[in-house]
């Protein structure tokens, strides 16, 4: 039988990734936004997965770092496969069916990439809500914002990740 993630090709699925979050084609630092980044090698286990280095502020990232396709349990391709059967508006049990997931997996996973889009609206709504942002941030987690990063990595939410296209912008609407 067919399946459609086999039949997607993991390089141009991280690809497909690059090219919304860097549209003009010059990686930057989702730390401080330089766009003087090195490569430094592929991932261990995603051959295809980009590691980068960044010549201003030294933070280490790769292509899924602060998207919503970072640490999931799913391969990418099953997320870019997801996110085209969304496109044509199949619905949750079909998608389960094509990707062969569980439906309450696929019910997750497009919840998670609709608010994900949702959330990378453009950036005149967003500039409010950065400020709330910050206020949560430094009130909740006095003097140890690494504390808080770590957990957002480790949450791995929608709440918490850009979709890709936002991520150059560190902090967006997280508290919507
Ligand atoms: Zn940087």
């Amino acid at each position: 039988m067919l399946n459609l993630v086999n039949l997607l090709d993991d390089a141009k699925c991280f690809a497909t990734v690059r090219q919304l979050r860097w549209p003009d084609g010059v990686v930057h630092c989702p730390k401080c936004d330089s766009g003087q980044v090195t490569k430094r090698g592929k991932d261990d286990t995603q051959l295809h997965r980009q590691r980068y280095c960044c010549q201003n502020c030294g933070s280490q990232f790769d292509d899924l770092t602060d998207t919503i396709f970072a640490g999931r349990r799913q391969p990418l391709r099953t997320w870019i496969g997801c996110l085209y059967l969304m496109g044509l508006n199949v619905s949750n049990q079909q998608i389960a069916q094509e990707l062969d997931l569980n439906k309450d997996d696929v019910h997750q996973m497009t919840t998670q990439l609709r608010q994900a889009i949702v959330d990378n609206k453009p950036e005149v709504q967003l500039a409010g809500e950065v400020e709330c942002d910050e206020v949560y941030i430094t009130a909740g987690h006095k003097g140890n914002p690494e504390a808080l990063k770590k957990k957002a990595v480790k949450g791995g939410g929608a709440n918490s990740k850009g979709f890709g296209v936002g991520g150059r912008s560190p902090r967006k609407s997280r508290r919507s």
